[in-house]
């Protein structure tokens, strides 16, 4: 991909994602060059994102690979800035990530910041300072983005097609639910995962 289709590519995920974020530029870079050194797979092309932020996104745009349809993951206990795409039908992948030492501090020192989170205060707080370097961390990544991302050819040690659990009713809520052992309780009603209560 070139520097431009980078850039459209970016507006696009910026639009999805309701936000403007560096990360999804970077992201689309890394998903480009994954696919391209995948190659064509045997059967669906699978994901995993190894944070929950925007490379999510940036891969359910670019790949097809949703939450809904479950072809991607996404390890949010990992957080790291990487991501696999891979073979569903043989775990063959590829895995992008950022190398940290090829980042130059003084050539790019906007995008050195952001990946060692050391921005200043002003741009943390968000807003139009938070904007501008945005803007700046895109442009300094585009002069370099070759040599920073890294690629892995790995293969995935759990792939295939994710089991459908079967549904039960629970018998508190009477809702139907997924049932992921012998349980009768959906996990609202057991309480390892009511995040609600009732206005
Ligand atoms: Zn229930």
């Amino acid at each position: 991909m070139t520097n431009e289709e980078i850039l459209k590519w970016y507006e696009i995920a910026c639009a999805f994602h309701t936000k403007r974020a560096p990360g999804l530029a970077i992201g689309v870079a890394m998903v480009d060059l994954c696919r391209t050194r995948l190659g064509p797979v045997k059967e669906k092309l699978n994901a995993i994102s190894e944070s929950p932020s925007c490379l999510c996104d940036v891969i359910q745009l670019m790949t097809g690979c949703t939450m809904g349809n479950r072809y991607v993951k996404a390890y949010r206990e990992l957080g790291r800035f990487a991501l696999t795409l891979y073979d569903r039908a043989d775990g063959r992948g590829v895995r992008a990530y950022i190398d940290l030492d090829k980042i130059s501090a003084s050539e790019t020192p906007e995008l050195h910041k952001f990946f060692l989170r050391q921005r200043s205060d002003a741009v943390k707080a968000g807003g139009e300072e938070r904007l501008k370097s945005g803007e700046l961390v895109v442009e300094e990544f585009l002069k370099v983005r070759d040599k920073i991302i890294a690629l892995q050819e790995v293969y995935i040690e759990k792939f295939g097609k994710s089991e459908m659990l079967p549904a039960t009713r629970c018998k508190t809520c009477q809702e139907s639910f997924l049932r992921r052992g012998a349980e009768e309780e959906c996990a609202s009603c057991s309480g390892e995962l009511k995040y609600y209560r009732l206005a």
